[in-house]
C-alpha cells in the first residue's frame, strides 16, 4: 500500500478524526481505547467489578496452570489445593455480604446471583472441570438460601456461609435431584406428573428414612453433604421434599462415577441411599416444598450455567485469537485477512449477545423462569458455536489437546445438556409465558 494511502486510513480512523469535531461533539463519542472486558466490566455495580477483576486473575494464576492435567487425569488430580486458594480469595463466598460472605453488599442488594455469575464465567475460561468443582456448591447450597425458612437459615445455611467465609474448610454441597429413571422429568411440569421416581423418604420418629439413588451428580464423590429430594412414601413428586444428607450418615455411599467427554475434572457420580436416617432438623424448608424449591433453583441457577457457557466460548476465541496473531499464512498473520477478521467478529459478536442477555437476566433481585431458561438455552448454543469456529480457525491446531480448544468445545456440549437439556429449557420458556400471551391474544388483531 502507498505511504500516501496509509496516512489517509490512520486520518480517517475514528480515534483520529474525532480531532474535527467540536469540544461537545467530542464529549459524544466514545472512543475510549478498551477491550471489550473492560469496558463491559465498566458497566457493573462498582462492588461486582471487584469479583469480575478477581476472578480473572485467580482462573489464570491458579486454574490455567493444573487445566490440562485436571481434564487428562481427572481420578488422580486432587482439587482440594485448588478450593483452598478459592475460598482464600472469597469466591466460594459471593452469595452473601459481610460478616457472612465476601460478596459486595451494594450488588447483593440489586440481584442474588450477579457476582457468583460473573466469578462463573471467568472461571471457566480456563477449565471447565475446574470450575465446576468451585461453583457447583453454590448449586447445593441454593435450596437452603431460597427455601425461604428461618429455621433452615439459622441450622444450616448460615452456620455454612460463616464457615466457609472465615475458616480454611472447603465444604462442599451437591445438589441432587436426577434419578435413573427420572432426568428431564423432575425438571418440567408434564415431565414431572407422571415421574417414575425411586427416591423415597419413610417417616420415623425423630426423622425420615431415605432409600433410593441418585445419578450424574455433580462433585457427588466430594460433597460433605447433598440437597437431595426425595418423595414421602406412598405419595407423588408433590410430596418432594428436601432433605439435606451428610457424608457420614449411615446407610450414604457414593457410587459409580461417569467417565465424561467434558469438565471432565469434576466427577458426576451415582449416590445411593439404603435406609439412611435424616433427622427432622435436616428437613429443607417444609416437608412437601421440594417440587417448587427445586423449579427456583433451576431459575437461579441456569443463568450461572450461561455465565459457564460464555467462559468455554471466550476460553476458545482467546486461544483462536493468539493463534490467528502469531500465526502465519503466507507473509500475512491470519489476523490480517478480512474473512478471519470477519470469523472472529462474528464470535465477538456472538458471545456479547449472551453475555447481555445472562447480565440482563440476572440484574434484577429475583430470577424468572422464563428469562432463565431463555438464557441458557442461547448462551450453551452459542459457546458451542464459537468453540466450533474457534476450532474451524486453528484447523489441526485447534484439535490437539495441547491448545486447550478442543477441551472448550468439550466442554461447553454439558452446557446444553445438564441443568435440563436445552429442549426442556424450551419447554420452560414456553411454559412461563403460556397463560400470560401464548394461549390467549394479547396482541389486538381481530
Ligand atoms: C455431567 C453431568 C452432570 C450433572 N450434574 C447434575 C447434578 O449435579 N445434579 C443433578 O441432579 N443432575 C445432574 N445432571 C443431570 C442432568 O441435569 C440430566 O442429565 C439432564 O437433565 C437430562 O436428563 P436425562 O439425561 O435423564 O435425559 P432424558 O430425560 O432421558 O432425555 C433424553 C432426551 O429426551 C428429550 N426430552 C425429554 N423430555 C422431553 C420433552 N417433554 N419434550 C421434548 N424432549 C424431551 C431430552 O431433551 C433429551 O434430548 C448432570 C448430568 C450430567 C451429564
Amino acid at each position: 500500500m502507498e505511504s500516501e494511502t496509509i496516512e489517509r486510513i490512520e486520518q480517517l480512523k475514528p480515534k483520529n478524526a474525532v480531532r474535527n469535531l467540536d469540544a461537545l461533539g467530542r464529549l459524544f463519542m466514545d472512543n475510549r481505547e478498551m477491550s471489550i472486558w473492560e469496558r463491559d466490566t465498566s458497566t457493573l455495580p462498582k462492588g461486582a467489578r471487584k469479583w469480575r477483576k478477581n476472578a480473572l486473575e485467580f482462573a489464570r494464576k491458579e486454574i490455567r496452570p493444573i487445566a490440562a492435567k485436571a481434564d487428562l487425569n481427572p481420578d488422580d488430580f486432587d482439587t482440594k489445593p485448588l478450593r483452598n486458594a478459592a475460598i482464600r480469595r472469597g469466591l466460594l463466598s459471593l452469595l452473601l455480604p459481610f460478616p457472612l460472605g465476601k460478596a459486595s453488599i451494594t450488588s447483593s442488594v440489586k440481584s442474588l446471583s450477579l457476582q457468583v455469575v460473573l466469578a462463573a464465567e471467568e472461571l471457566t475460561t480456563e477449565c471447565g472441570g475446574l470450575a465446576l468443582v468451585l461453583l457447583a456448591p453454590y448449586l447445593g447450597i441454593a435450596p437452603l438460601l431460597l427455601s425461604g425458612h428461618l429455621p433452615t437459615y439459622l441450622r444450616h445455611f448460615i452456620p455454612f456461609c460463616f464457615k466457609l467465609t472465615w475458616f480454611d474448610n472447603p465444604a462442599c454441597f451437591s445438589y441432587a435431584i436426577t434419578e435413573p429413571g427420572a432426568g428431564s422429568d423432575v425438571e418440567e411440569t408434564i415431565g414431572g406428573a407422571t415421574a417414575r421416581l425411586v427416591t423415597t423418604a419413610r417417616p420415623v420418629k425423630g426423622g425420615y428414612v431415605l432409600n433410593g439413588r441418585k445419578c450424574f451428580i455433580s462433585n457427588g464423590a466430594i460433597a460433605d453433604k447433598v440437597t437431595v429430594y426425595a418423595k414421602l412414601e406412598g405419595e407423588g413428586i408433590e410430596s418432594w421434599t428436601c432433605f439435606i444428607v451428610e457424608k457420614s450418615m449411615k446407610g450414604f455411599s457414593v457410587g459409580r462415577h461417569e467417565r465424561k467427554m467434558g469438565q471432565r475434572a469434576s466427577d458426576a457420580s451415582e449416590l445411593i441411599f439404603e435406609d439412611v436416617f435424616v433427622p427432622n432438623r435436616n428437613i429443607v424448608g417444609k416437608l412437601r416444598s421440594g417440587w417448587a424449591n427445586n423449579r427456583n433453583v433451576l431459575n437461579y441457577s441456569r443463568p450461572s450455567v450461561g455465565a459457564m457457557s460464555i467462559g468455554h466460548g471466550r476460553g476458545a476465541f482467546e486461544r483462536a485469537l493468539e493463534f490467528c496473531r502469531r500465526t502465519k499464512l503466507g507473509n500475512k498473520r491470519l489476523i490480517d485477512y478480512h474473512d478471519v477478521q470477519m470469523e472472529l467478529a462474528d464470535m465477538m459478536i456472538s458471545l456479547s449477545a449472551a453475555r447481555a442477555m445472562v447480565w440482563k437476566s440476572c440484574m434484577q433481585f429475583r430470577c424468572n423462569q422464563g428469562s432463565s431458561a431463555a438464557v441458557k438455552v442461547f448462551a450453551s448454543d452459542t459457546a458451542v458455536k464459537v468453540s466450533n469456529q474457534a476450532m474451524e480457525l486453528m484447523g489441526d491446531h485447534g484439535y490437539v489437546h495441547a491448545n486447550g480448544v478442543e477441551r472448550s468445545w468439550r466442554d461447553a456440549r454439558l452446557t446444553q445438556i445438564y441443568e435440563g437439556t436445552n429442549q426442556i429449557n424450551r419447554l420452560a420458556l414456553i411454559e412461563s409465558q403460556w397463560d400470560v400471551e401464548l394461549d390467549r391474544s394479547v396482541l389486538g388483531y381481530g
